[in-house]
């Protein structure tokens, strides 16, 4: 339990220089710790060490572990694809909900998010790569999707999120990372709003996101360690 610690804290330094790197303010971003496959105890032994954000990929998996650990008042994000028919528990679990990429699941959440009276924070999730068989909305669909998810009433949309092509290098990534940067930015011109959010980053490629701008970096095996599950 002492490895968390310091995984934590390794990521956390490595994410402050590399903000301080680009001259961005380290504070600006914030780091979700995936703990998808762990079990509550890990999650717990890193909450302890002053952690607080944490993100799971699974509805089914987040409803058994996330019950279990109500009294430490943790922020949840849901980073995994989600379908229409879990919105339901979706809006009951999670704080924020990073992977919304069509208009009949953002109208979901829009309805649940409605009827627990709360204005639930979203993400768009871009495919970036424009990868077949990958959640998100491509590029070209972006613009529609965003202007219908800013008209429903009980979501708030903060920004987008993307899982870039696999890459064995960190640096064939970044233009991915710019991509993203781009379309929000074209986005907040077009539709006249604030997107401040960027999700996007993962343990192999942080540091590169984070020069890139992102605001929120989803971090599992430099913090958890290898998954076997
Ligand atoms: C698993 C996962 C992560 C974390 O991946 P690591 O490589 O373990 O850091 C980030 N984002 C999403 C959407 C994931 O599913």
């Amino acid at each position: 339990m002492e490895r968390l610690g310091r995984n934590l804290e390794r990521v956390l330094a490595r994410i402050g220089d590399a903000a301080t790197r680009v001259g961005r303010n380290p504070e600006d971003v914030r780091l979700v710790a995936v703990s998808k496959t762990f079990p509550p105890a890990k999650i717990r032994a890193v909450a302890e060490f002053g952690h607080r954000r944490f993100g799971e990929n699974r509805v089914q998996e987040a409803k058994e572990k996330i019950p279990q650990l109500e009294d430490l008042d943790l922020e949840w994000h849901l980073v995994g694809p989600l379908q229409s028919n879990k919105a339901k528990p979706a809006v009951e679990l999670f704080d924020v909900i990073q992977s919304v990429d069509r208009l009949k699941l953002a109208a979901r959440l829009d309805r649940y998010a409605g009827e627990r009276g709360l204005r639930l924070p979203v993400l768009i999730e871009v495919n970036v790569g424009e990868e077949p068989q990958k959640a998100g909305v491509v590029p070209a669909e972006l613009e529609p999707l965003a202007r219908s998810v800013l008209e429903l009433p009980n979501l708030e949309l903060r920004g987008l999120m993307t899982i870039p092509p696999f890459l064995e290098d960190p640096e064939s990534v970044r233009p991915y990372f710019r991509k993203l940067r781009e379309l929000r930015d074209e986005l907040e011109q077009r539709l006249e709003v604030a997107l401040p959010d960027l999700s996007m980053g993962m343990s192999s490629d942080f540091e590169v996101a984070v020069e890139e701008g992102a605001t929120i970096v989803r971090v599992g095996t430099a913090i958890f360690g290898e998954r076997t599950g």
